[in-house]
């Protein structure tokens, strides 16, 4: 118990929240890991890489917003351009400049972006880019991968995070809904296949391609511990998806501005229909872009067989003042800055790596890609042979990794609750890493 007494005010915070509010918070996801035996910790205050808790405690965040934040927390630059926002007034319901300028750096950072639209989330964004897709060609499907999180609409969420052992064959998978409550109607519009696997993406093109409108991914996949794709398999998934008329749709929501400063689509050199940015480009405030090829983008102008895209606060003037403040940091931390960011995160895996094997820890540590996952082993088979989803669940200890998280917590190094990313931002230093894998230390014999 002298161990919870320095988190005494968070007990009662949750507790409190627990009366007022389902889940205690309004992201489900932020309610449901656990830091067992700590408490869900409220945070009051972030600058650059550290937090601070309502009990005063201090954090290095690695967990970084769910890699909402890139220039860590509260950059002067980007507080400055938001507060001059509120004062001249947060909403007018009119065009205004700063939405154009935002939208110009984001299409010259982006070469696959012509055209850019603002809207306040990644699930929004992809719910857009979806109905986009369909009114594009015509067509009613969208194909989705296992594993892969798209945001919370019901168009998405389709083997999310099912069973591996209730996928059914991979020809031919079973459709498991991420929650209740979603029509069967609307699941029949949803197709799912394994990742990485181009030979069954053709098949399945070849025989449905004419319903598909659009196969939709992440470039590495984010939401199930971090996997690569095989050498070649996303120009094959473009070759593909041009041959077949359906539109290829990249969800860079946590590779964009993470991964580098021209997202997964940079650092693989891929020329998606459409993209979908969030997260860190607003670098922790609501706004997201879908944005892409001008004669696909335009089909969101008004007109009777085109698409729609509306929302009161969809790019409203205080979110778009943060992310134009956002891109303007970026560009100035440029490719040098990436590599830095790569450099820190690759001393931060190798170490943590070691460390975790040293304290007898059978690990598996992905490639760095921005952010990067710790799986802790159990099952047998070689983590490097993995490809997709299916191989992760049935050979990993997710609780072990929950275990790792929370003594990482106890030591003040503030990770993602369950397996999932742990992200580098440009503002941790040498000296953040240095800590980190010092508390790995003491961490690693309270798995
Ligand atoms: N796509 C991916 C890959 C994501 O990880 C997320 C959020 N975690 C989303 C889309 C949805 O974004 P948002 O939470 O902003 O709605």
């Amino acid at each position: 118990n002298k161990r919870l007494e320095k988190f005494s005010r968070s007990i009662e915070l949750q507790r409190r929240a627990s009366q007022e509010i389902p889940e205690s918070t309004s992201s489900n996801y932020r309610g449901s890991g656990s830091y067992a035996p700590y408490p869900m910790v409220f945070m009051e205050s972030g600058s650059g890489a550290e937090l601070t808790d309502v009990d005063g405690n201090n954090y290095i965040d690695f967990h970084a917003g769910v890699s909402a934040i890139i220039n860590g927390h509260s950059p002067s630059r980007q507080i400055e351009a938001v507060k001059q926002q509120i004062d001249n007034g947060p909403y007018f319901a009119t065009s205004y400049e700063k939405e154009h300028e935002a939208a110009h750096l984001l299409n010259e950072m982006v070469p696959s972006s012509d055209l850019a639209k603002f809207i306040s989330t990644g699930t929004e964004a992809i719910m857009s880019a979806i109905r986009l897709a369909r009114a594009y060609t015509g067509k009613e499907k969208v194909l989705k991968f296992e594993g892969m999180y798209h945001g919370h609409t019901d168009y998405a969420l389709v083997n999310v995070h099912p069973g591996a052992e209730d996928l059914g064959t991979r020809r031919n998978p079973t459709k498991i809904p991420e929650t209740t409550g979603i029509p069967q109607e609307t699941m029949e519009t949803v197709e799912s296949a394994p990742w990485n696997d181009i030979d069954l993406l053709e098949e399945k093109l070849e025989r449905e391609g004419d319903d598909i409108a659009a196969v939709m991914t992440e470039a590495v996949m984010s939401n199930s511990g971090l996997l690569w794709p095989e050498n070649g398999y996303l120009d094959e998934l473009r070759r593909l998806t041009n041959e077949h008329d359906v539109l290829f749709i990249l969800d860079e929501v946590v590779t964009g501005f993470r991964m580098g400063l021209q997202g997964a689509q940079g650092y693989f050199d891929i020329d998606p229909d459409l993209t979908v940015f969030g997260k860190a480009m607003a670098n922790g405030y609501p706004c997201a872009a879908l944005c892409g090829r001008e004669e696909v983008m335009r089909f969101l102008e008004s007109g009777s067989d085109k698409s729609t895209f509306m929302g009161t606060f969809s790019g409203n003037p205080l979110v778009v003042a943060a992310a134009h403040a956002n891109l303007e940091l970026l560009h100035e931390v440029g490719e040098q800055g990436y590599k830095k960011l790569y450099d820190r995160g690759e001393r931060l895996t190798a170490g943590l790596k070691e460390i975790l094997a040293d304290a007898g820890h059978d690990v598996f540590v992905p490639k760095f890609a921005g952010f990067f996952a710790v799986h802790f082993l159990d099952g047998g088979g070689d983590p490097a042979a993995w490809r997709e989803y299916r191989d992760i669940g049935p050979n990993t200890d997710p609780d072990a990794y929950s275990r790792f998280a929370a003594a990482m917590m106890g030591e003040g190094i503030f990770l993602p609750p369950k397996t999932g990313r742990i992200n580098l931002m440009h503002a941790h230093t040498d000296e953040h890493i240095d800590e980190a894998l010092e508390a790995a230390k003491v961490a690693a014999d309270h798995v």
